[in-house]
């Protein structure tokens, strides 16, 4: 071939650090792109024959480039619209704070009919839970309705319960708690997962409008962390949800490439453990399926598919609805937590959606939840016969390692939040106390093990549950620990006097931030970029799209300030994007 005959590139960045990511782990000095693909990876040399007169050459001055990163489990459109619109309770700790924020919000919105917003800590109240009576001296002549962090419980004011007609004589639903006054036995406003709805079923629809322009809002945001590929984890089948998504990637207006999971539970098809047997579900499993694939069928862009279904196996540990081999240390009734689905009847449902060759997005925290999860991810794969169908465990809180196993031999991902595996207050207020100190210590987030495993192991942020900081995903990964940013934002004025410490030999007290056992849970910096970017690809199905920078592949990349692989781990949690590229546009630059 002549150089004549070269194709010459849109963009060719020079003078970076490149860490590709690829399977040698390789590193190079430039990168050539064309029509959003990258067309040549190596030295500047090696690129500069793709530059012509049209070409932008943009001078890296020696800053690391990376893949940009991904996100396997989320919740964006759902989340966005009362992160940017309604009552937001992020970023401060304490009661006084949440109330002083909702105080304002109400102030600057006198005529909202139904006051919604989120984002309070469980840790911030005691056992029973925040109260009504904080929220009805605010607001009480309309109803409101505040998320917990989690997405597990809402907080309400009276208006909101005689609305859902909740009193002291409505008896909890099944999985779910409707929190009473230990004195009066009335509710006391604090509503827990499936108790959720009867509150929740009031609220004013998002309309489609509402969720575009959310979605707009939020890529900026993830753009400016680097991130520009996410998994939905819930979609629902309310069209103004999902064609919210359909349109902007019709439009081509995202810039950040989603995939998705359609939601299916036992209030809406049935199947659970517990349920009464004249329960009527809104329809059977195998409409609820077929909709699902019928509905996917009509998404006609790469930047939003949605090929799995989403399943909870158990809850959370903070509402004692994680689902346990061994019971709740804080309580003496024997309580394992709850399991959301009958064995059988999960079974046959993992077999369909596998045979269908969709795959399967399962929130799983338990040990016990993880057990009987993979003997109905099992069942599928022995029926159906093995594939590479990259069923997949969210969150992966406790598991035996016989389970770790398992998830390896059937070809599973791992997705895991390294924000959360660490100890910090929520741990001493809610899992110390209620797995007990041994368990709470060592039986959390075995991320390296997962890797060693061979379980494809990607990160997530649960987005609005944890915001995503690369920065502090990585320090976490690497340490287990908290970062130092992240400590004084949350201890606030009392983070002179609070002890953190980032040694795994020091005895953690009550009240310390420190690293979370055990130190064989530590991943290097590499594998954490490697969750961070080519794993989280794979867990979607995209790793020859993107996820490593190599010839081929779409031009989605980060620079960073600093070289990550040559800093001390305390310098990593302070990066800072400077530009971030989708398809080999500039999308972000600081
Ligand atoms: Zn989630």
């Amino acid at each position: 071939m002549n150089s004549k005959e070269i194709i010459k590139a849109d963009t060719v960045l020079v003078n970076a650090v490149v860490y590709t990511v690829d399977k040698n782990k390789s590193t190079a000095e430039s990168v050539a792109v064309k029509d959003g693909r990258i067309i040549a990876v190596g030295s500047n040399e090696e690129t500069g024959k793709y530059i012509s007169e049209s070409t932008e050459v943009i001078d890296l001055e020696g800053k690391l480039l990376l893949p940009a990163f991904t996100d396997s489990h989320m919740h964006p459109a759902r989340c966005a619209y009362p992160y940017f619109f309604q009552i937001q309770l992020r970023g401060v700790f304490t009661k006084d704070d949440y109330l002083a924020r909702i105080s304002e919000f109400v102030k600057e919105n006198p005529d909202t009919l139904f006051y919604e917003g989120g984002g309070f800590q469980r840790s911030a109240f005691d056992e029973v839970g925040p109260r009504k009576e904080d929220l009805d001296a605010i607001v009480s002549d309309r109803p409101m309705a505040l998320d917990s962090v989690d997405g597990h419980s809402i907080w309400v004011n009276s208006k909101a319960l005689e609305l859902a007609g909740i009193t002291k004589d409505t008896p909890d639903p099944p999985g779910g708690v409707i929190k009473k006054d230990p004195q009066t036995g009335e509710p006391s406003g604090l509503l827990t997962e499936s108790a959720r709805g009867a509150v929740l079923d009031f609220l004013p629809p998002v309309s489609k409008e509402q969720y575009k322009e959310s979605l707009l809002r939020l890529q900026k945001f993830f753009n400016s962390v680097g991130l520009t590929s996410c998994h939905d984890a819930i979609v629902t089948y309310d069209p103004e949800y999902y064609n919210a998504y359909e349109e902007l990637a019709g439009e081509g207006r995202l810039t950040v490439r989603y995939r998705g999971s359609w939601l299916i539970t036992p209030e809406m098809v049935g199947g659970g453990e517990g349920q009464s047997a004249d329960f009527q579900p809104e329809m059977s499993i195998d409409e609820a399926v077929a909709r699902g694939l019928e509905i996917s069928k009509s998404f006609a862009t790469p930047y939003w598919q949605v090929k799995s279904f989403k399943f909870f196996v158990d809850q959370v540990i903070e509402e004692e609805t994680g689902f346990m081999k061994e019971p709740y240390a804080h309580r003496d009734d024997n309580w394992y937590g709850i399991k959301v689905w009958r064995q059988e009847f999960l079974n046959e449902t993992f077999r369909k959606i596998d045979a269908e060759g969709y795959n399967l997005h399962i929130h799983q925290i338990g040990d016990a939840a993880a057990s009987y999860g993979l003997d109905a991810v099992e069942y599928a794969v022995n029926k159906n016969g093995k594939r590479d169908s990259r069923h997949t465990f969210v969150h992966v809180q406790v598991i035996d390692d016989a389970d770790v196993k398992r998830m390896a031999e059937l070809g599973m991902n791992a997705v895991i939040a390294p924000y959360w595996s660490v100890i910090d207050d929520y741990y001493w207020d809610l899992y110390y106390p209620y797995l007990g100190p041994a368990r709470a210590f060592n039986s959390q987030y075995p991320g390296a093990s997962l890797m060693k495993a061979g379980v494809n192991t990607s990160f997530h942020c649960d987005f609005s549950v944890t915001e995503p900081d690369y920065g502090w995903a990585l320090y976490s990964a690497v340490t287990r620990t908290q970062p130092k940013k992240v400590f004084k934002m949350e201890k606030g004025p009392d983070a002179a006097a609070a002890v953190r410490t980032t040694d795994h030999s020091v005895e953690l007290k009550p009240g310390m931030v420190g690293p979370l056992g055990s130190p064989n849970e530590c991943m290097t910096i590499e594998q954490a970029v490697e969750a961070s970017t080519i794993n989280g690809a794979k867990a979607d199905f995209l790793e020859t799209e993107i996820g490593s920078i190599e010839p081929g592949k779409l031009a989605d990349m980060v620079v960073l300030d600093r070289d990550i692989f040559k800093i001390d781990i305390e310098d990593v949690a302070e990066m800072k994007v400077l530009r971030t590229f989708f398809e080999g546009k500039e999308v972000y630059s600081s």
